[in-house]
């Protein structure tokens, strides 16, 4: 990879919990490395509640990690102060699973992109907000009449390229993507990965997408960082998760998609345990047809077994390469 634009460092998320007299600890982020390169799309994918959410809302820094470093252009956002952080900050962004929500409907559709202007400045060259969000609407291929629009008056997937249109406004090199399309219908879906993908090749953006559905992953990511019970266990360039997995988790999700692997009955069975209350030892292990009585015994590390391909699994389920026995020719 080339020098890595975005770098997660051990960041752990907690949240402290009372339950009348019981306290606890949801552990819903915990000891999450990974690196983003320029114009990279790494995608993270789990069940709900694996901490993709958490995880996404301590890399913009609504939510201050419990431990950990979050690194942009080599400096620790987690550490800095509200105000040191501010321009930095505009070139990390988010877009929302629900437009509608992440949208004031009492604003038209030319303020709310004009006022991610107001808090962080017009661009470089750039002489009047109307114009630059003209511009914007474009760009995700919207008509710039629409500005005076409100949110309801919008379909859902132009409301999500109006989210997409904000969030661009800031020029940002890094937007985080929380299920950008899992409240969209299967065709509308379509067009916003399309879209994503036209504005990482015009602008050379870096995108962490975030989906529990993997086969709109394999439209999108370079590489994936599967999540699960708040770690990752599995991550690899999209060619190696997705056609060689190791993990037994990554392969239970895989074989649960009907559309990669058609006929065969879902295989990941049951709910992922609670992260306040996790099993002892491999977090898996007691959905795991591989588990094995030493996987209760200590939690595994994400481990590099091949160049780029890291599993947490004591007993990875790597398939060898046939070779075709040596004959005559
Ligand atoms: P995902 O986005 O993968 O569905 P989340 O990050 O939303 O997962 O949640 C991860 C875990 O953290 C869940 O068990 C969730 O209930 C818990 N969680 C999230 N936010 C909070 C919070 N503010 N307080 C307590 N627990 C939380
Ligand atoms: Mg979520």
């Amino acid at each position: 990879m080339a020098e890595p634009l975005l770098r997660a460092e051990n960041v752990v998320k907690h949240y402290p919990v009372r339950n009348g007299r019981e306290r606890g600890l949801v552990r819903a982020v915990h000891d999450v490395s990974f690196e983003l390169g320029r114009g990279e799309t790494l995608a993270l994918v789990g069940e709900s509640g694996c901490g993709k959410s958490t995880l996404a809302r301590t890399l913009v820094c609504l939510e201050q990690p419990t431990s950990g470093r979050v690194i942009l252009d080599d400096v620790d956002l987690a550490a800095l102060s509200e105000r040191g952080r501010r321009p930095r900050r505009k070139r990390i962004q988010m877009v929302f699973q629900d437009p509608f929500a992440s949208l004031n409907p009492k604003m038209s559709i030319g303020d709310l992109i004009g006022e991610a202007y107001e808090v962080h400045g017009l661009p470089e060259g750039v002489t009047s907000a109307r114009a630059a969000v003209g511009e914007l609407l474009e760009r995700v291929g919207l008509d710039p009449a629409m500005a005076g629009h409100h949110p309801r008056q919008l379909s859902g997937g132009q409301r999500q390229r109006v989210a997409i249109a904000r969030a661009l406004a800031p020029h940002p090199a890094v937007l985080i993507c929380d299920e950008p399309t899992s409240a969209l219908d299967v065709s509308v879906q379509a067009q916003i990965i399309a879209l994503l993908r036209q504005l990482q090749a015009d602008l050379g953006i870096a995108y962490v997408f975030i989906s529990h559905d993997l086969a709109v992953v394999r439209q999108i990511a370079d590489r994936v960082a599967v999540m699960y019970l708040g770690r990752i266990v599995e991550s690899g360039t999209a060619q190696d998760v997705f056609d060689s997995p190791v993990h037994p988790y990554t392969q239970a999700l895989l074989a649960s998609i009907p559309t990669l692997t058609p006929g065969r009955p879902p295989r990941l069975e049951g709910e992922a345990p609670s992260p306040l209350n996790p099993p002892a030892g491999c977090h898996f292990r007691p959905r795991c047809p591989h588990a094995r009585p030493e996987c209760g015994a200590s939690l595994p590390d994400l481990a590099a077994f091949a160049p780029n391909h890291s599993a947490a699994c004591f007993f990875p389920q790597i398939r060898r390469p046939h070779i075709p026995p040596e004959g005559p020719s």
